[in-house]
């Protein structure tokens, strides 16, 4: 047992062990063979001793016993008392009868305990016995027996033990001693390994090193060690390095795909299965957990109108059209309803380009897709998807339901006049209504509540969803548009606005746009027909938005192909009778329907922006026109020519640049060109009209209010402007009869004056007319009275007669007595007339 302990303690124990058994054991032998070898020497010398001695007393004794002297052979005999080991000793006869005998007092009493022996010495029962013979003359006559003890033969061997003992206990020490050399040699490289490896082991520290002592099979040991500790660390950093890569960039995009509130997805396509995280499914309204699914169990929570769709971007990308996988849909909410998602995602693709793996993330995107930042309602989206679950509702049980198309009247005024951010309020302020006016309306909602949305800029939009009949839609929108017309506070001001609505009724179509176009066509209506009101959708109205649709597209083609005309209407000045310039008026003369006059088509190019091609038309045409006549028909002052332009004109263009572009390409002289422009026009350029208007004015370009009076601008706004004609609008003239009328003209005649500019009345058609302005002091004059709006030939022509006529005019005022003011020679609407006159 206690070996095979030894053997299971250390190698420094199991070697001890071996060390001390090995060197007992040699010692042992070693000394167990001398010990025999010299317990033998002792024993032989001892006999040998014994045997001399019995020689002795047998040939002492020869003659005492021949002549049977007893007491010569005792006497023999007690010499041996000086050798106190002798015991015993006995001579007997040649008949082994005892003849002497002495005995020491150590021996035992009693007769001899020996039998008869042979001759010789003996050891038995640890005494010496030695059997002498005794002989006379070769004849044997008694035999000497002597017996000792081995005392002395004990002592000496103790000694000898003693001594041996002692010798040994030198290469035991000597043993030992190289023994636990030879353990140190080899266990101490062993223990530091050992040392060594539990620390790696216990401490994972691979920094450790095992110290080398020797350059042996150990220290070649220690250092394939070493080396592997080496290799382990360098591969261990790496790992660690990797790892916290890998951790890093983990949580890295954990924290991202947290903070982003993103849902994940991993599609592997070779199974068709796909996980989806947590949050995924928790945006869906599904419980917080991972879940793995196959693909059509996400396809079939998308919006049937975007399922299509999605399916065709993934498979562009799956394909390699697209870089990325990025699509906005719709997906069904665990409650019913239905949320936007922007959904991203990469495929993986192995070495021949072939998608193995998709994966990416999810995005509510509702809020941002349903609200509209500014009022907070729901935006255009959010009102379209509305609306198709109306009609699919409607169609399913029949109801009845409404849209409301809601436009601004002139917002782009208070947007240009007060500024964006006045703008902006005033949007809030009207959306707030809208919710308030909607929702207090009678209780018409029989198909759920009704949608209040934004679509842009100043357009809203309200669903209805569930009417009983056209009227309730009609109510709503009256209350609208009468709230609307209460004064709003905006920027600490007053403001008043007005929408026009267009009602369409989901009778009138099928589809989301259907319905919205319908509505838009509707508001349309309300608006030319004078804003502020509603109109309800009509399949006229359709007829005429297409009619009007056809025109834009005619008119584009129109302005490039040569079938717009301009027309001169002369300016005369009543003092002289002159004609001091024409005003030029654009006709269409249209390939199918004749010629058009500029009601029927400039309302239309001034919404669709054809206004900025078509005045940049009419400004070189006639400025054109105005410098070959100036070459041809000598005028002093030089002929003007107005040119009428439109507000786009003046935000949408650089017309200063255009001016003076225009007018260096045609030689037309800037004090030749006289812009009019309404008062509408210049506020709804406020902004910059100052600077513009300078820079024309001081180009020497005249510049006109055309249709004064019937604008709302800030007279002491105008006077800071650089105009220098005012324009009497024709309304004014024709009712010059009316003390009021002859009373604003008066005004406008002197407030001319007073601003240092010239007052022209238009729309001069009667004698009476004419002698009324000339009564007010009005200087110039344009009207059919004069002349109408002429063609070029025509008014060239005119100009030619002119000159006749003025030498006519200038005779006959020379040669009459009344030299004061005669009656017109015009009106001047044919030149026959005039001649004529
Ligand atoms: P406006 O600038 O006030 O032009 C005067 C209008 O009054 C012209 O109608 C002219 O034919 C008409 N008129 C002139 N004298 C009389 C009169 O004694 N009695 C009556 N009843 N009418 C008279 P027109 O040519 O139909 O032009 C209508 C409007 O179209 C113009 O009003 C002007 O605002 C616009 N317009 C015409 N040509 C152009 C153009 O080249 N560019 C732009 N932007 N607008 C134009
Ligand atoms: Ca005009
Ligand atoms: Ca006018």
């Amino acid at each position: 047992m206690k070996m095979v302990a030894a053997f299971n303690t250390s190698v420094r124990g199991k070697l001890w062990f071996l060390i001390v058994l090995n060197s007992g054991i040699a010692l042992m032998l070693t000394g167990t063979s001398l010990f025999c070898y010299e317990s033998l020497q002792q024993r032989g010398s001892a006999m040998r001793e014994l045997s001399t001695r019995a020689r002795i007393v047998a040939e002492s004794s020869t003659a005492a016993l021949s002549f049977g002297d007893k007491n010569a052979a005792a006497e023999t005999l007690s010499m041996l008392r000086a050798d106190s080991h002798v015991i015993d000793a006995t001579i007997y006869d040649r008949n082994d009868r005892p003849f002497a005998r002495y005995r020491s007092a150590l021996a035992s009493s009693g007769g001899p305990e020996f039998g008869p022996h042979s001759d010789g010495a003996y050891i038995e029962n640890g005494a010496v016995l030695v059997f002498q013979p005794i002989r006379l003359k070769d004849q044997r006559i008694g035999t000497v027996f002597l017996k000792s003890t081995m005392d002395e033969v004990y002592f000496r061997l103790r000694q000898y033990v003693g001594i041996v003992c002692l010798v040994l206990v030198v290469p035991l020490g000597i043993a030992l001693l190289s023994g636990s050399r030879i353990q140190k040699l080899m266990v101490d490289p062993i223990t530091e390994l050992s040392g060594a490896a539990r620390r790696v082991a216990v401490e994972k520290n691979y920094s450790v090193r095992a110290v080398k002592h020797s350059e042996d099979e150990i220290g070649t040991l220690i250092d394939s060690f070493n080396h592997m500790l080496s290799q382990i660390e360098i591969n261990e950093l790496a790992r660690k390095a990797a790892e916290e890569n890998l951790r890093e960039s983990e949580e890295r995009y954990a924290l991202a795909a947290r903070g982003a509130k993103d849902g994940l997805w991993d599609w592997k396509l070779s199974s068709d299965r796909i996980y989806f995280s947590p949050r995924w499914n928790q945006m869906l309204g599904c419980p917080v957990s991972e879940t793995w699914s196959d693909c059509e169990e996400w396809f079939s929570l998308i919006h049937p109108s975007d399922h299509h769709r999605v399916k065709s971007e993934i498979a562009a990308h799956l394909a390699g059209t697209t870089a990325e996988f990025v699509s906005e849909y719709r997906m069904r909410h665990v409650n019913g309803t239905f949320i936007w998602m922007l959904t991203r995602g990469i495929a993986v693709r192995n070495q021949n380009g072939r998608a193995i793996r998709m994966a990416g993330s999810q995005t509510d995107i509702t809020e941002g897709k349903v609200a509209d930042p500014l009022t907070g309602l729901p935006n255009r989206l959010y009102f379209i998807d509305r609306l198709e679950n109306s009609i699919e509702t409607a169609h399913q049980m029949g109801i009845l339901f409404a849209v409301l198309f809601l436009d601004l009247d002139r917002f782009k005024l208070i947007n240009d006049s007060l500024g964006h951010a006045a703008g902006d309020e005033l949007l809030v302020e009207i959306a707030m209504l809208l919710r308030s006016t909607v929702r207090s309306s009678d209780p018409i909602a029989v198909a759920g509540l009704p949608v209040i949305a934004r679509l842009g800029g100043d357009e809203f939009a309200v669903l209805l969803p569930g009417i009983r009949h056209q009227l309730d839609a009609e109510a709503v929108a009256g209350r609208i548009v009468s709230q609307i017309a209460a004064p709003f506070h905006v920027n600490g001001r007053q403001v008043f606005a007005s929408v026009s609505i267009g009602i369409s009724l989901s009778t009138s179509g099928n589809t989301p746009e259907d319905l919205l176009r319908n509505a838009d066509t509707a508001m349309y209506h309300a608006k030319t027909s004078g804003k502020a009101r509603f109109a309800v959708f009509d399949e006229k109205m359709r007829e005429r938005a297409i009619a009007r649709l056809e025109t834009e597209t005619d008119l584009r083609k129109a302005i490039d192909g040569q079938q717009l005309v301009l027309c001169y209407q002369p300016q005369v000045c009543l003092r002289d009778q002159r004609i001091i310039g024409y005003e030029t008026l654009i006709r269409w003369n249209h390939p199918e329907r004749g010629l058009l006059v500029p009601g029927e088509f400039i309302p239309l190019a001034e919404e669709t922006d054809l206004i900025v091609a078509l005045g940049r038309w009419v400004l070189k045409e006639a400025c054109r026109q105005m410098a070959e006549w100036h070459r041809s028909v000598v005028c002093d002052p030089p002929l003007t020519v107005s040119v009428n332009v439109s507000f786009k004109q003046l935000t949408e263009t650089d017309l200063v640049e255009e001016v003076r572009r225009v007018l260096a390409e045609t030689g037309l002289h800037p004090g030749s060109l006289k812009l009019e422009m309404t008062e509408s026009a210049i506020m709804a350029n406020a902004e910059n009209a100052v600077a513009m208007l300078q820079q024309l004015k001081d180009m020497g370009v005249g510049l006109e209010i055309d249709d004064f009076g019937t604008g709302y601008s800030s007279l002491s706004y105008l006077n800071k402007l650089p105009f220098d004609t005012l324009k009497i609008d024709r309304s004014f003239v024709m009712e010059l009869a009316s003390a009021e009328s002859a009373e604003i003209v008066k005004t406008i005649v002197e407030l001319a004056r007073s601003m240092n500019m010239n007052a022209i009345a238009e729309g001069v058609e009667t004698a009476d007319q004419l002698q009324a302005l000339i009564a007010l002091g009005c200087r110039y004059a344009q009207g059919f009275y004069f002349s109408k709006p002429l063609g070029s030939e025509e008014t060239y022509a005119l100009m030619l007669e002119r000159e006749d006529l003025k030498r006519a005019f200038a005779y006959l005022q020379t040669s009459s007595l009344n030299s004061g003011y005669r009656a017109s020679p015009y009106p001047l609407v044919s030149t026959e007339a005039a001649i004529q006159s």
